[in-house]
């Protein structure tokens, strides 16, 4: 028995010991993680995490580029929290609509909110209405089947994609649209987006950026992977490395500067032929000012930036009176997420798009982690340590604010309320069948899996 099991067997309600019931909304990592660290510590407790869409794993399903299967490896940890005795999985359970904020608190002791930033922050600039202008994680979601996005209206008809912004997402996009589709194919990315890549006639994407290279905020191991793109040249523009002498990148701390000596190495052996290539062309110190078209994206308008601040790595862009008109067929804006406010009564900070907290805690027995409580940065690992981080806050109020004072009645109460609503509910017996027909399906096209789509076909097989 640890510690904490002794804090609660010792908390006796004349001869009754309160067993804690936590539920956690929204099974993606910051969920998962905090459901594992919670059963680790805690002997006797229910922890039930309801998800809005039949299926687990948030992001790491829905948002991971199906090129990168080692990074779904965390599913069989995730799995394994899931199959505990004390956890509990109930997909099809959206918070806000079929379950509220009250009805949570009324009948657990601890409710954590991890429920993910899911909206898209706008360029908010003219013409960002016009067709083929779609956000990078649409586009995201179209290939990897999150039901919403598996009718996305896009146009790979003509030549040339520009994307706004330089994080990840945004060379995961380009990734996947300018890599070979016999690579594609052997990849969890849904048929239909299979298909249209396969007659795109996307050649050259740019990745626009408004500060410069030392600032960009794509990683080593993405940009790595499209300097070794089959049928891809990387093209640079020379100008935009002018400013970065030896003795600035000799002075970068390491990982800035590995990546910034790997960008300068890739512009010194830039080849000027790229006839019958792809082209992948990251463009920096430039701002989208307008969107031109007629009914359809035709071409942008780019503010030329310089950068101003004492700390080059923080400088930020300053617009000049110079422009510049770039050709396109599609714009991708990916510029960053926010969260939204699920339920009323969440305390909730609409200009940051997070749920307001201190360090996790909103308020007594309520908690978020995740990007919902930090904004939508960093990785699945920093949202492990930030979700390992708000259990042990969780463990420790437990005692510290008495939340274990009465018993609540934990799922026996809210099933009767999904009941009453007539909510069909997928239990994590009901995600292992959809699971293994998905993997059924898959190995009919050599694929690891083909993901349902229509959340229909999920209920058919999953609700028991
Ligand atoms: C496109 C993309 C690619 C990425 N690729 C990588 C990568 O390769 N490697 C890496 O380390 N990190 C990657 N990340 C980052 C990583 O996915 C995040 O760090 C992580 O998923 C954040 O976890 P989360 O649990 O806070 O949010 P999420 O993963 O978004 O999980 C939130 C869950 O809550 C559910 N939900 C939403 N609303 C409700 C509601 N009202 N009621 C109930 N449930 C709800 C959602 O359906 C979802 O399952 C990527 C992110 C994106 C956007």
């Amino acid at each position: 028995m640890n510690c904490f099991s002794n804090i609660f067997a010792s908390r006796l309600f004349s001869t009754k010991v309160i067993k804690p019931k936590i539920c956690i909304v929204g099974a993606g990592p910051a969920g998962f993680y905090a459901a594992q660290h919670l059963v680790k510590k805690l002997d006797n407790s229910e922890i039930d995490i309801f998800e809005r869409l039949p299926v687990p794993f948030g992001l790491v399903r829905f948002g991971v580029a199906p090129d990168h299967p080692e990074v779904k490896n965390v599913i069989h940890t995730f799995s394994k929290t899931a199959q505990h005795p004390n956890v509990r999985f109930f997909g099809n359970i959206n918070l806000g609509t079929d379950i509220s904020l009250q009805d949570l608190k009324d009948n657990y002791h601890v409710v954590l909110l991890t429920y993910g930033a899911e909206e898209n922050r706008q360029l908010n600039i003219p013409g960002e209405d016009l067709h083929n202008v779609i956000p990078a994680r649409k586009i995201v979601g179209w290939y990897n089947g999150i039901p919403d996005d598996s009718n996305l209206e896009i146009d790979l008809s003509g030549n040339t994609m520009a994307i706004f912004g330089q994080g990840n997402v945004a060379v995961d996009v380009a990734r996947i649209l300018l890599t070979p589709v016999d690579e594609l194919k052997k990849t969890d990315i849904t048929q239909h987006a299979l298909d249209k890549i396969s007659q795109s006639k996307i050649k050259q994407v740019h990745l626009i950026g408004r500060r410069g290279p030392l600032q960009a905020a794509f990683t080593i191991k993405e940009l790595r992977e499209m300097l070794k793109l089959q049928q891809c040249q990387t093209v640079w523009k020379k100008e935009d490395f002018s400013s970065i002498s030896k003795e600035i990148v000799e002075n970068l701390a390491r990982p800035k500067k590995r990546i910034t000596e790997l960008m300068l190495k890739s512009l010194q052996d830039q080849k000027s032929d790229v006839d019958g290539l792809n082209v992948f062309k990251p463009i920096f110190f430039r701002s989208p000012l307008e969107i031109l078209g007629n009914k359809k994206v035709e071409r942008v308008i780019l503010g030329v930036n310089r950068l101003e601040g004492e700390d080059i790595l923080k400088q930020h862009a300053v617009l000049t009176d110079r422009q510049e008109e770039l050709e396109c067929n599609i714009v991708v804006p990916s510029i960053g997420y926010k969260s939204v406010q699920a339920d009323p009564l969440i305390p909730f900070d609409q200009k940051k798009g997070i749920i307001i907290n201190n360090n996790s805690k909103v308020n007594t027995g309520l908690y978020t982690t995740g990007w919902l409580g930090t904004a939508p940065v960093g990785v699945i690992l920093t949202t492990m340590s930030n979700a390992f981080g708000t259990a042990e806050r969780i463990l420790k109020d437990i005692h510290d604010d008495n939340l274990l004072n009465e018993d609540k009645g934990g799922f026996t109460n809210i099933s009767s309320i999904l009941k009453e609503k007539r909510v069909p509910i997928v239990d994590w017996a009901g995600w292992e069948k959809i699971d293994k027909y998905e993997i059924e399906e898959g190995k009919k096209h050599n694929k690891p899996r083909e993901k349902i789509i229509d959340v229909n076909k999920m209920l058919e097989i999953g609700v028991s």
